[in-house]
């Protein structure tokens, strides 16, 4: 089993919206985003926090949302990363430059786009401060399943099948020192760039005695540490959706999902749907439970619900509670 996550997880718009999930680190510029549906329950500065999206595909309930993440992050001077599949450097670029821009001095931003499939991950940069002039294209091979790591996680990506070109992400943390977001919430010092700076530290092993000036008053890293960090092996949180749960399909989601603290997954239709789930390419809600059994997952949040359940939800969630205990949903 993974441990807790020790991150903000938001599941933007619940089970029923576009799925959109928030991941953010308290204190730091470092926000990920699962999905670029619609965002609109995310401030501009919870958008503005982004540091990765991770787009699945390119159908609008999962991409509509791409121009408010540029709105929020325009002005910004920063990388902001976005992945996707197959066809995600032309459709940025298309929705990039869809706007007229007024190009001010200050704008910094660089976009840099990362498209996976068949082996290869493919980049481009868009440089604000180049009007966003076409970019020179990296081509890399990609053979395992990271496709994005940083110093506290590693986001991995496998090929799925739906009616359009998707992926389905995992998240990893690394093992060892994290900020714990209920002990940041309930201590005295409020959050910023100290905890980046005391985590920094304590990876790097300095003496516990090593001493930060934070908000006026001076405190050990050891108590710090104490007070506001957790050392864990980390979580992995597995987001999978519009996919079909196929022979082919079976084995990779139940690797990318396996030990999960906390598995997102597409439970588009009812039992009754078989028909439908295999001509829209998506799961049920009782194959959203299989693969969390497969994958000894600690908690199955269902997603995706498709509209036609309205009023009668908890259907869905009995449905998969049936083959897998710790189910949960948001309507
Ligand atoms: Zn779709
Ligand atoms: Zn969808």
């Amino acid at each position: 089993m993974s441990a807790r996550a020790f991150s903000t997880v938001r599941l933007v718009n619940g089970s029923t919206g576009d799925p959109v999930l928030y991941l953010d680190y308290p204190g730091s510029n470092n926000a990920l985003l699962f999905d670029g549906g619609d965002n609109g329950a995310l401030s501009i500065a919870e958008l503005g926090d982004l540091e990765a999206v991770f787009i699945t595909h390119h159908h609008i309930d999962h991409f509509v949302g791409l121009d408010r993440i540029l709105r929020a992050n325009m002005d910004k001077d920063k990388t902001l990363h976005v992945f996707g599949p197959v066809h995600t450097i032309d459709r940025v670029i298309a929705r990039v430059r869809a706007y007229e821009h007024q190009f001010f001095p200050f704008q910094k931003l660089a976009i840099c786009i990362h498209e996976l499939g068949e082996g290869t991950h493919r980049t481009a940069t868009l440089e604000c401060a180049q009007r966003f002039t076409a970019a020179p294209l990296a081509v890399e091979d990609w053979t395992g399943r990271v496709c994005y790591s940083t110093d506290d996680l590693e986001v991995e990506a496998v090929a799925v099948d739906h009616t359009a070109p998707c992926l389905a992400y995992a998240m990893a943390e690394r093992s060892g020192f994290h900020p714990d977001p209920e002990k940041i919430a309930a201590g005295l010092l409020k959050p910023g760039e100290w905890v980046q700076e005391a985590l920094r530290l304590l990876r790097a092993d300095a003496p516990g005695g090593t001493r930060l000036e934070i908000q006026g008053g001076s405190f050990t890293l050891d108590a710090l540490a104490k007070q506001y960090f957790v050392e864990s092996p980390g979580a992995r949180i597995a987001y999978v959706t519009d996919t079909q749960w196929t022979d082919e399909t079976r084995p990779k989601l139940v690797k990318l999902a396996r030990g999960s603290w906390r598995l997102y997954c597409d439970s588009y239709y009812a039992r009754k749907e078989a028909k439908n789930a295999a001509t829209h390419r998506h799961m049920m809600a009782h194959q959203s439970a299989e693969l969390a059994k497969l994958a000894r997952v600690e908690q199955l949040v269902l997603i995706h619900f498709a509209p036609r359940y309205a009023g009668r939800y908890q259907m869905l969630v009995d449905e998969a509670t049936e083959v897998f205990p710790r189910v949960t949903a948001e309507f």
